[in-house]
């Protein structure tokens, strides 16, 4: 319900840990045919994030 601009929204990699913001250039991408674009984590190589 509050819109606070001071917490962005952050991805975090289940695999390793890493974090990173929501769309930030830290993140690599990979297409996947069904789910389309999914955020890749540039530490481990996992799609297994908690958003993006
Ligand atoms: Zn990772």
């Amino acid at each position: 319900m509050v819109d606070d601009p001071t917490t962005a929204t952050r991805v975090t990699c289940y695999e390793c840990g890493f974090a990173a913001p929501a769309g930030s250039d830290e993140w690599e991408t990979a297409t996947h045919p069904s789910l389309g674009v999914l955020t890749r984590c540039p530490e481990c190589g996992s799609t297994n994030t908690t958003g993006g």
